[in-house]
């Protein structure tokens, strides 16, 4: 089968020929129908070997979908054919965290050696993938797997972030989106689904802005040096109660932190190595900073029952496998517009 791969570190993803794989005893054989692009891939191709955690080659892809091909042996709950989407953060599914769904926060992941697909164990971007076990399958149920596939990363992320911020987001509240790309067009998305907060989007160019106010951004404001200060213009000097970062870099988290009001919620989702100084006088009074990872289980059911509902309008650039090396090129180069999706 075709699959696109990271090779060698700092080389380019290429599309080559692996074999078809085989599920072992309680694990599933997806056929792929979807696989999105997040910007992660392109932090994890940036780093140096010691800093990769995993061994090269690595089959791409950490959002997918796809419809069940072969069930290995155990497996129940699940027919050849059922259209599924792929709950990525794997864990031991017995921790605490696990127990809770959290398997994004699972303690002992690392010490087994546990990774989530297309970030260690082979990913979605091929004709077909290995899920470890079924309870990382939640049925689409309806759902195109095209737009639906990026709601598992691209959608759960921000949805985790946004729930954890609901208590702060009351009428007249304002609610803050740095970055309008694959996970901020989402979130910006979420927040109007979810709260009455006034969004404000901040992106670098006039192309995402203008996707930002198409999908919901009340305000959208130029993201540079003085981009804090129009925020603080915009809501009468008293700054925003949620600040969302989904790009994560030093100025982005210094206009995260610039824009926050007292008692405000900073989250940092992006990971361009931007972080947060916290201190009395540094920071509003009693405002919170975190920086989350991904989403639970639970949360990804409930992402994908709002998309039912019809709110949701992921805006995704499709792409066969043997173009997704150019998916990547355009994501690096700030070019994609809402999520690129692979169509093994
Ligand atoms: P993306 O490339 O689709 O979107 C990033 C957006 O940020 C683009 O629209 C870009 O124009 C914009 N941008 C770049 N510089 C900016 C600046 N200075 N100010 C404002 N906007 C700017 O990326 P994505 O796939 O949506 O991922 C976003 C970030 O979130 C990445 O850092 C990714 O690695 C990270 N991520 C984190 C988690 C997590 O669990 N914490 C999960 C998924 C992705
Ligand atoms: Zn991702
Ligand atoms: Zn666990």
């Amino acid at each position: 089968m075709q699959a696109l791969q990271y090779r060698a570190v700092g080389a380019a993803p290429e599309v080559v020929t692996v074999p078809r794989p085989e599920p072992g005893p309680g694990q599933v054989l997806l056929k792929v129908t979807a696989a999105g692009v997040c910007h992660s891939d392109i932090a994890v191709m940036s780093r140096p070997a010691e800093a990769l955690g995993f061994p090269l080659p690595l089959t791409l892809g950490h959002e997918g979908a796809g419809t069940v091909a072969a069930l290995g042996d155990g497996v129940t709950g699940l027919a050849p054919g059922d259209s599924v989407a792929v709950y990525g953060p794997w864990g031991c599914g017995t921790c605490l965290m696990c127990a809770q769904g959290k398997e994004n926060y699972c303690t002992r992941a690392a010490d087994l050696g546990i990774r989530p697909p297309g970030l260690g164990a082979p990913g979605a971007i091929a004709e077909y993938m290995i899920v470890d076990d079924p309870r990382h399958l939640v049925p689409l149920d309806g759902l195109d797997p095209v737009t639906a596939v990026p709601l598992t990363d691209a959608g759960l992320t921000p949805y985790h972030a946004v729930k954890t911020s609901l208590p702060k987001l009351t009428p007249g509240s304002t609610a803050v989106v740095i970055g309008t790309g694959g996970l901020g067009h989402v979130a910006i998305q979420l927040l109007r689904a979810l709260t009455p907060a006034r969004v404000i989007a901040l992106d670098v160019t006039e192309e995402k802005l203008t996707l930002a106010r198409e999908v919901g951004a009340h305000e959208t404001v130029l993201s540079d040096a003085a981009a804090a200060g129009r925020v603080r213009e915009l809501t009468g000097g008293l700054g925003a109660q949620a600040v969302f970062d989904f790009v994560g870099a030093p100025p982005t988290a210094a206009t995260a932190a610039a824009c926050a009001a007292v008692e405000a919620d900073v989250t940092l989702v992006g990971i361009g190595g931007g972080t947060a100084s916290v201190g009395f006088g540094a920071t509003p009074f009693d405002a919170a900073f975190r920086a989350p990872y991904w989403g639970s289980r639970p949360e990804l059911i409930e992402v994908l029952d709002l998309a039912r509902s019809g709110v949701l309008d992921v805006h995704v650039e499709t792409y066969a496998l043997e173009d997704a090396p150019k998916a990547y090129e355009l994501l690096h180069a700030g070019r994609v517009h809402g999520r690129a999706v692979i169509l093994p």
